[in-house]
């Protein structure tokens, strides 16, 4: 039996997973209309190949990918695009985005899907490619394309294939359900994903409070010679890659670095079922599991969405009471971000959607000032100092922010769940994450243009050296002329007179 390492910190916060009953989905009617952002994922927005007015079909192109690190978006069913235009999208900032909004016609018409009939036939690029147009993000909540991760180009080889079936994060359990419900189908995909980075092992991690996904894994795989179901004591937040890693292999990936430079590449049991739909049967990413709960609902579990439905409509198929409550929460309580308008939709990286009561999940408390006490660094699992880069962050020192590793916290909230001072610490994080990228940003900016720039002078100094050089050398030729008595501008003047006295004789 493999032997389970710990990872520094944690807490244990009620889990309220059998709220939503995992193990069984219904499927959610499809909306009236689709509203689909063109960024649902880590990276530069998909370009609309679509205008107002087109009728589209289900799994058709509707956005396709800008440059390497960006994913197509295709439209969920048949109907007409009816707007492409600025909506509110699911973002912890509150911003709005592009989004092709689609009237569905009712009628659910679908392009022709081609699958591959031997994957293991294929060359990794094709499987790559096919990964990469069926518009595959990582659906455990980060959205990074899939096939840049598979595509990695390390110098170490990926020894290991982790399935991150932890999903610590109380409330949800869309990954638990996908793994009862089509635990054949995510072993499939964890087949594929393994043999496409030549990985030898694969472990299916699963928390112990998961026990029948536990056993599906292992039915599900016992002809896998490769692969293990690997269970490990429930703590949260063990499913962050690099704690998992830890828990797993006993090895830390580098700050600043991630899985693939130390052999490792972690996927979600959801992305493992769309990279195999994605291949098997050639279909698209349009629609994913989300977890729908909170005691504001009558009728909580887990749903297969359409991508783009309006988290509103999806809210109003769980019964929702929005009498006993007055926030919804996209995501779960701990990295979840309130949902600030109902007509947002549920994209690829929704993987719950929470309506807590008030007596439930209570209004957060205000804020009061630090007593240091300590134990957010306590139960921190990137072993960050949460309080100091508090202080740097409210102090907007980004030197040392960098020094202290901000960008190692993981944002999972288990400093600010212990704060007796109720700091919003990942609120403050957040925030000096986005101004240190976009000073990063603005140095590559700057760096650009003084290369530039550089470049332009070093040009115009070519150039006038080069003007300089050329009147030099008339110079030194007329000089040398003269020298030689050979005047240009005497044997002008002679030339002249010539011309002259021959005219004067002719008449
Ligand atoms: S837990 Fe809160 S009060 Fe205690 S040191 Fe950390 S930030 Fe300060
Ligand atoms: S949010 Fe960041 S700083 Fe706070 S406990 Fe998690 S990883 Fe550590």
């Amino acid at each position: 039996m493999r032997q389970i390492f710990d990872i520094h910190g944690g807490i244990h916060p009620p889990e309220r997973k059998e709220l939503s009953d995992p193990g069984f989905v219904m499927d959610c009617p499809p909306p009236s209309k689709l509203v689909l952002p063109v960024t649902q994922h880590i990276g530069a927005p998909a370009r609309p190949i679509v205008e107002v007015g087109d009728t589209v079909l289900g799994g058709q192109m509707i956005a396709e990918a800008q440059g390497p690190v960006s994913v197509p978006v295709h439209s969920p069913s048949s109907g007409t695009v009816t707007a492409i235009a600025s909506r509110a999208v699911p973002h912890a900032s509150g911003m709005t985005d592009t989004c092709i909004e689609i009237t569905l016609d009712g009628r659910c018409e679908w392009i022709t899907c081609q699958g591959v009939t031997d994957w293991r036939a294929e060359s990794k690029a094709a499987l790559l490619d096919r990964v990469r147009l069926a518009g595959v993000a990582g659906l455990g909540g980060a959205g990074f394309p899939t096939a840049i991760k598979l595509a990695s180009d390390r110098a170490i080889g990926i020894h290991t294939l982790v399935i991150n079936g932890t999903e610590c994060e109380p409330y949800i359990t869309a990954d638990d359900t996908v793994m009862q419900c089509f635990s054949r189908e995510v072993v499939e995909g964890a087949e594929i994903l393994a043999h496409m980075v030549g990985a030898e092992t694969i472990l299916l991690a699963v928390e112990d409070n998961k026990h029948e996904a536990a056993e599906a894994m292992r039915d599900a795989s016992a002809h896998l010679a490769s692969a293990e179901v690997v269970t490990f004591p429930t703590k949260y937040p063990s499913g962050g890659e690099k704690q998992l890693i830890e828990l797993l292999l006993n090895v830390q990936v580098p700050s600043g670095g991630i899985p693939a430079d130390i052999g490792v590449l972690c996927q979600n049991p959801s992305t493992a079922m769309a990279v195999r739909a994605a291949l098997i049967d050639g279909k698209p990413l349009t629609d994913r599991i989300t977890t729908l709960t909170g005691m504001a609902l009558g009728k909580p579990g887990n749903r297969r969405v359409m991508l783009g439905t309006p988290i509103g409509e999806l809210l109003a198929h769980g019964d929702f009471n929005s009498e006993t409550s007055d926030r919804v929460i996209h995501g779960g309580p701990m990295m979840g971000f309130s949902v600030t308008d109902l007509d947002m939709p549920v994209v690829k990286i929704t993987n719950c959607v929470l309506a807590p009561t008030r007596s439930e999940i209570p209004p957060p408390q205000p804020q009061q000032a630090c007593i240091r006490c300590g134990l957010c660094a306590e139960v921190c699992p990137a072993s960050l100092l949460p309080q100091q880069l508090y202080w740097f962050a409210r102090a907007k020192d980004q030197e040392q922010l960098e020094r202290h590793h901000l960008m190692d916290c993981i944002e999972c909230g288990a400093c600010a769940y212990v704060c007796p001072s109720h700091i919003p610490l990942v609120q403050y994080y957040r925030s000096a994450k986005g101004s240190m990228r976009e000073a990063s940003k603005e140095k590559v900016r700057s760096d650009n243009s003084r290369v530039r720039f550089e470049a332009r002078q070093e040009r115009l100094e070519r150039e006038t050296a080069a003007r300089d050089a050329k009147r030099a050398a008339r110079k030194a030729a007329a000089e040398a002329r003269l020298e030689a008595g050979d005047d240009p501008v005497q044997a002008a003047i002679e030339r002249a007179k010539a011309k002259k006295a021959q005219q004067e004789g002719e008449q």
